[in-house]
């Protein structure tokens, strides 16, 4: 189901609790929640709709993907951009890398890692750090 966009920033800043099998309706909730706002989003995390738990999803093409519990675990190349949030007013400058390592879990529980770069490789950092509390 569509939920509302979350633009709290003290609930934004709290770091998410882990996701469990008992998650799965948020994970389908922020898949709908990015469809109805693909024109403008590229990706969402979990406590962007008020549910506090590591769960992201990120546009590929036609596509959303979600990740449950995703860490990075390399990244390299870093660089300096600008970025906005649907949570948030306007662009912000920050840092990301171009190529990063994910562990993470699938919409059916494999655990999965996989290697991102450039702006695939940019959305999913800007999620993870929205489990982790960090705001652009
Ligand atoms: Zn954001």
């Amino acid at each position: 189901m569509i939920q509302p966009i979350n633009t709290d920033i003290a609930t934004l800043k709290r770091p998410a609790m882990p996701a469990t099998k008992t998650d799965q309706q948020i994970v389908t909730d922020l898949l709908d929640t990015l469809k109805a706002h693909q024109d403008n989003c590229v990706g969402m995390a979990a406590n962007m709709i008020g549910r506090p738990k590591r769960i992201i999803v990120y546009q590929l093409g036609p596509m959303q993907i979600p990740m449950i519990n995703p860490v990075i675990t390399t990244q390299s190349a870093p660089y300096q951009t600008t970025e906005g949030c649907l949570s948030l007013p306007g662009q912000r400058p920050t840092k990301r890398y171009h190529n990063i390592t994910v562990r993470y879990q699938t919409s059916d529980w494999q655990t999965k890692t996989a290697s991102f770069t450039d702006f695939t490789a940019q959305i999913i950092q800007h999620e993870i750090d929205h489990c982790d509390g960090i705001l652009i």
